[in-house]
This record gives C-alpha cells, sequence and structure tokens, in this order.
C-alpha cells in the first residue's frame, strides 16, 4: 500500500524530473507535498457579469463555449486559439497564445468558470490566457501553490489529489483528542483536505486555524526544549573586577543609555557560570557593535576568546573594521577568517586561534563553525541582521563546549511577540539612538510622482551621493518572473531616466558571490543607484547613499519596508525615502502613513502587529523571512492564539517533560529544532 512517507517519486503522476523539481523546494514525500500549502485561492464563488467586468483587473466569470474559432497561425511560433463563450446577456473571447491545451479540452455547449483580466472596449471584450475550470467539476476556492519554474499550479493540484487520496486511506492526526476538543480544532486529516481542496470560506479559515496552532504549537515546545537543553551546561565565570575604564576611554564616543545598560547586564551574566543566552535587539544603527566591543574587551581581559559571526563575507568586513577600531587602542587586536583568507593566512590565524593568542576572531558563520579550534572560548556573538532563525539557534546552542552566547539583530520586534518567539533566551533592547543623528525624511506618493522623484534622485547622484531604488514586485508570481521584471526595470532605467548614471542590480536569484560583488561596488561608490528586488537580505552599510525609493510599498510589510528604509540614513548627510504606491484601499494608506510619521522600528513593529497579525514576525523553519501573502499556517495566526499555544506548549511540558503522549508533535519540533535540518544547508 502506497505511504504518506514514501518517496515522492513514487507517487501516481510524478515523474524523475517532477521529482526533482519537488525536492528542489524541500518536497520529499506525499506528506511533505500536502503541507506544501497554497498560497492563496482563487474565489469562484462570485462570478461576475460579463457587463459588470471591470476593465483591466482580473475576475471570475462562468460562462458557456458558443463557439472555439479555428486556431490561426500569425506567423512561425505565434499562434492564437480563441474561443467566444456567453454568460447569456453578452459574449466575450477567450484567448490562448501558443498554448493549445485548454482550448483543445473546452467543448461547445459546456459550462466553464474562467479566471483572467477582462480587456478592450464593451463590443470585443476579451480575456487572455484565463485560468479556466469546467463547472461540472469546479473546485470553488482553487488554489494557486507557490511556485517554482517547471512545476505549475495545475501539476501540484493533481499530486496533491493522488496524496489526498493516500492520506484517506490511513488517516493522520498529531494531537490528541482532548486538545482538538479544548481548542475547538479541526483534525489533521480534515484540514489538509479542506486547506488543499475548501468548500468554503469558513472551513478554510478553520482549517488555517489548526494548522496554524499546530505550528505555533511545534514552536512553543521546540523553544521550550531548547531553553532546556542549554540550561544543564556551565560556561566560564568571568570577574566582576574586571576594569573596562581603557575601553571607555578609547572610544569615539560615549556610551548611549541604553548601551550602557545592555553592556552591563551582559557583563553580569559573563560572570556567572550558567550559560548567558541573550537577545540584543537594538534597530539599525543603535550601535550594537559598539557593545559587542565591550563585551569581547571583557571577555579579553578575563583571558578568554570571543568570536564574532555575521551571514556574510561584506559584513564580516565590515564587523572586522569597527571592532578593530574600537579594540586596537587598547591593545587587542582582532583578526579576520572568511571564505577568501588565503590559505597560508588561514593557517597562520587558525594557530593564533589555537594558541589562544587571537583573543577576538571575526569571521563568517559558514568559515568558522568548519573546524576552528578554539583555545579558551568564552563568548560567541552571532550577528543576525534580521531575524534569526530557529535551526541556526539551535546549531548554536549546540555548538561544542558552552560558551556564553549572544545574538544581535536589527529586527525591532514587539516586546509581547519576543518573549514568544525568543523563549529560549533573555532578552535586552537597545531603545535609544545616539545622539545626533537626523531622522530619514519619508514621502509617500502616488506613481504620478514619479519623474519627479527620479528627479530629485538624480540631484543627489550629481551630488556624489548614492541611491537605491526598489523594484516593483509582481504579486501572485514566482520569484523568476519577478527577476525577469527587475531586469527590464533595471534596463528601462538604464536607457532612460539614469543614463547618465552607472546603474547596478541585485536580485533574489543571484548566487551569493555575485550578490556579494554587487554590494562591494555600491560600497567602493563605483555604482551610484542600485536596483534591487528587496535588499532585506543585506545588511550593507554604504553611508553615502542617501536615497531610497521603494515601488508598490504597499505589497510589503511595515516591518520589511523599515528595514528597506534602514539602508540610508547611516552617513551624516540628511537621508530621504520615497514610497510609491498607487493603492486606493484606506488601510495601505494608514500603514505608508505609520512610515511617514516615525522613525522608531519599536513603534513601526508595534503598528504592524496590530494591523497584521503576529505571522510576520514568526521565522520559518528554514530560517527564511515570510514574505507578505505568502500562506504557510502561522501567517493567519492571531495573538490571542500565539498565547494559547504558548499556555498550552509550558502546561504540557510542565505534566509530560519527555511529550510522551504526543510523539508525533514532539517528532516535528525537533526537526524543526535540529541543527542538522536541511534549513541549514
Ligand atoms: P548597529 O549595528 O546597531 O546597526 P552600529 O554598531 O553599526 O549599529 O553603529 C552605527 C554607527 O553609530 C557606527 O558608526 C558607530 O560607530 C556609531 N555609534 C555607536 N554608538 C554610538 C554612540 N553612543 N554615540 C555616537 N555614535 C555611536
Ligand atoms: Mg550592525
Amino acid at each position: 500500500m502506497a505511504s504518506l512517507y514514501d518517496p515522492i517519486g513514487q507517487l501516481k503522476g510524478v515523474a524523475e524530473k517532477r521529482a526533482k523539481l519537488y525536492h528542489r523546494l524541500g518536497i520529499d514525500t506525499p506528506y511533505d507535498l500536502l503541507h506544501h500549502f497554497p498560497r492563496s485561492y482563487i474565489d469562484f464563488t462570485a462570478p461576475v457579469r460579463i457587463a459588470d467586468a471591470e476593465n483591466g483587473s482580473a475576475c471570475a466569470l462562468r460562462v458557456r463555449v458558443v463557439q472555439k474559432l479555428s486556431p490561426s497561425f500569425v506567423r512561425k511560433g505565434f499562434s492564437l486559439f480563441r474561443v467566444v463563450v456567453t454568460d447569456g446577456e453578452n459574449d466575450l473571447t477567450l484567448v490562448f497564445f501558443n498554448t493549445p491545451y485548454t482550448y483543445q479540452a473546452m467543448k461547445a455547449g459546456e459550462e466553464y468558470f474562467v479566471y483572467g483580466k477582462v480587456t478592450g472596449g464593451f463590443t470585443r471584450r476579451e480575456m487572455h490566457s484565463p485560468q479556466t475550470q469546467r463547472c461540472a467539476d469546479a473546485m470553488l476556492l482553487q488554489p494557486v501553490y507557490p511556485q517554482t519554474v517547471g512545476l505549475t499550479s495545475a501539476m501540484i493540484r493533481t499530486n496533491v489529489a493522488a496524496s489526498l487520496a493516500i492520506l484517506d486511506e490511513a488517516p493522520i492526526e498529531t494531537l490528541p483528542p482532548g486538545l482538538l476538543r479544548a481548542y475547538q480544532l479541526m483534525g489533521l486529516t480534515e484540514a489538509l483536505h479542506a486547506v488543499h481542496r475548501p468548500e468554503s470560506q469558513a472551513q478554510l479559515d478553520a482549517a488555517r486555524h489548526r494548522l496554524a496552532f499546530e505550528e505555533l504549537l511545534q514552536f512553543q515546545i521546540g523553544t521550550l526544549m531548547l531553553r532546556h537543553r542549554s540550561g544543564a551546561s556551565s560556561a566560564p565565570a568571568m570577574s566582576p573586577d574586571t576594569d573596562l575604564s581603557a575601553f571607555y576611554q578609547s572610544l569615539p564616543f560615549t556610551l548611549t543609555g541604553a548601551q550602557r545598560h545592555a553592556v552591563e547586564v551582559i557583563t553580569r551574566d559573563l560572570c556567572d557560570a550558567r550559560p548567558m543566552n541573550r537577545l540584543l535587539q537594538g534597530d539599525v544603527g543603535s550601535g550594537k557593535t559598539a557593545v559587542a566591543a565591550a563585551a569581547a574587551a571583557f571577555a579579553a581581559k578575563n583571558g578568554f576568546q570571543t568570536v564574532l559571526m555575521a551571514p556574510t563575507e561584506i559584513l564580516a568586513q565590515q564587523h572586522m573594521q569597527t571592532m578593530t577600531e574600537f579594540l586596537a587602542p587598547i591593545g587587542i587586536e582582532p583578526v579576520l577568517l572568511t571564505g577568501s583568507t588565503k590559505a597560508k593566512e588561514k593557517r597562520i590565524i587558525k594557530a593564533a586561534i589555537a594558541d589562544g593568542s587571537a583573543k577576538v576572531v571575526v569571521g563568517t558563520h559558514a568559515v568558522i563553525q568548519k573546524d576552528t579550534e578554539f583555545r579558551s572560548l568564552g563568548l560567541v556573538i552571532t550577528d543576525e541582521q534580521h531575524r534569526f532563525g530557529v535551526a541556526q539557534r539551535a546549531a548554536l546552542a549546540e555548538k561544542g563546549g558552552s560558551p556564553h552566547k549572544l545574538v544581535m539583530s536589527a529586527t525591532p520586534i514587539p516586546r509581547t511577540l519576543a518573549l514568544i518567539i525568543y523563549g529560549d533566551l533573555e532578552i535586552t533592547v537597545l531603545d535609544e539612538m545616539p545622539r545626533g543623528r537626523l531622522p530619514i525624511q519619508t514621502f509617500a506618493v502616488t506613481g504620478g510622482y514619479r519623474e519627479r522623484a527620479f528627479g530629485f534622485i538624480r540631484q543627489h547622484l550629481d551630488a556624489g551621493e548614492q541611491a537605491y531604488l526598489v523594484c516593483p514586485m509582481i504579486e501572485e508570481s514566482d520569484q523568476l518572473e519577478n527577476v525577469q521584471a527587475a531586469e527590464s526595470y533595471a534596463e528601462s532605467l538604464k536607457s532612460g531616466a539614469f543614463s547618465a548614471y552607472r546603474v547596478g542590480l541585485l536580485h533574489g536569484k543571484m548566487k551569493p558571490q555575485e550578490k556579494e560583488a554587487v554590494m562591494a561596488a555600491m560600497k567602493a561608490h563605483e555604482v551610484d543607484l542600485l536596483v534591487c528586488t528587496t535588499v532585506v537580505e543585506v545588511g550593507v552599510d554604504v553611508p553615502n547613499a542617501t536615497v531610497i525609493l521603494i515601488e508598490n510599498a504597499d505589497r510589503f510589510g511595515l516591518a520589511q519596508l523599515h528595514q528597506l528604509r534602514g539602508r540610508v540614513g547611516r552617513g551624516k548627510a540628511e537621508s530621504f525615502c520615497v514610497l510609491v504606491s498607487d493603492a486606493e484601499g484606506q488601510a495601505a494608506k494608514e500603514r505608508l502613513n505609520v512610515m511617514v510619521k516615525t522613525n522608531d522600528g519599536f513603534a513601526i513593529a508595534e503598528a504592524d502587529l496590530a494591523q497584521r497579525g503576529p505571522g510576520d514576525y514568526l521565522p520559518r523553519a528554514d530560517g527564511k523571512i515570510r514574505q507578505h501573502g505568502e500562506f504557510p499556517g502561522v501567517m493567519s495566526a492571531d495573538m490571542n492564539m500565539l498565547k494559547d499555544a504558548l499556555d498550552f506548549s509550558a502546561a504540557v511540558l510542565e505534566r509530560d517533560p519527555s511529550l510522551s503522549t504526543m510523539p508525533e508533535l514532539r517528532a516535528e519540533a525537533e526537526k524543526l529544532f535540529s541543527a542538522n535540518s536541511r534549513a541549514l544547508q
């Protein structure tokens, strides 16, 4: 009998080639496929009349086929397949370009749901490349899956149907019946059916609720297990009499109150044999690195080594520069270890790390986690420019020995949420900016102002400054389409408004080295204007960049907008952020207005939480940031659900620490938090 845990290649209708595509998405079994949730649904529940269909916007229609026109072969490689349909009042022509399949399958006289953009005047209305379904066996809410090249939603739907058939033979459940009753949760088998083939919006909502609750539970339980695990070991207890006055005296500034407080708390932790597990949260520019340097100086004075790990080569170099600036004056010379360190140099540095003479080591995660031997490692600092992935945290907890650990994050998270998300860490917040920093001026404008905004950017480029331009994102499309859109957008700027400037392009599909090369060029001012999809992954400091323009700003979450805005305002000159949006809705306008009114990341995070719920903040198992509009369960979570999950997991672990009554849940939580999971590779 087929099982949900068989290799995906054994599923009916999945040949080798498609199995490969699934593997690329991290889908190895039918079980995984059932947990590959739709990103959205095409709503066929309320089809409109052709007469009411708004020109240029997508809508669903219920129509009957009047006539299939003969295919017209316009020229080599370009043919049109047209079908005339009616809704009983008006006619409309469906047009398929080069793709005969749907056309061939449609039958005269039969009824279909069609979905797509309606164009043309009132006399000759058309719908190009529509989604179609026979009414006889239609899904009223038709799932649209996150796509990858070569895998369409239709293919995924077919394979999901085969997986659901296997599920029906052997239904599964991960939560105990008492819990399902207490929180009125839908059963897992039913929920998986409903999320892939919803019969109504209400049923879909109930299914999402159940799946979200379970995801949160896994997360909470994993976090609590992690806390438990790291509490057991012991770390070096340093001396509370350690004198940092030389360090303070040689700093080029005085610490802010928040920085001083953070240093106090951290050094107190370092004097305790219980390993520190602390998150240092502070908005971009709040001065986390100076705090890290103080902690490293403290450890060094005690004879212990500190390692500072950054996610990318450029960030590591940046940290190396800053740490050297802060520490060299008191006689501590940091060393740098990254992928591009030459073999010979690497050997020398590694020897210095092994014999303990290198007191502060800066580098990339990848290089340092691989076979670096420390003589007396006392403190591990991790710089996460953004959200700190669950699996990375687990890896850190499992790292050899048990040094003190400090995680730095630049994502302001509302306190209520931080307590949940970082349940295994103590939290310190830098909620004060160094004095004298100019606030970034933010403007929200419509597309009509674009040309003027470009002119404004040119003025700044002419003054020798640099700028970022964040491309329009195409919703409901895959990454490849977005890359193509970014490329053509960059091309049009290069040959148009910015033909006199050096324009660079950065997008998500580029290899890490390519990205780093582009960022290095930006940093070196070999690029004036950097066009990018989301530069979210890039925490690079280009103090000379003073303007950022964000297209389709309404499509981003506030937290993400704030992160993007933080790319500017890092130097002495006044900086500007231009948010371009043609969104009509009141909610969208209010959101952008929050950005215009404040530069305070924590205030923005609170507003975001109130408006959109906590989904955006919850890290995914793979450590990636959830994208606005992405479906997975927790996107629909609300704070109440989060609190329920927290209460429940705490109560369960209290009563049954090994989770013997919920083996499936335990297994999922462990998978989520396993350092060896795919997430880390
Ligand atoms: P973060 O990593 O939190 O974004 P950094 O540590 O990179 O911030 O600090 C941003 C800039 O502010 C750096 O140029 C740093 O030298 C400077 N800085 C840090 N602390 C202070 C302070 N207390 N007063 C003035 N400047 C500071
Ligand atoms: Mg920093």
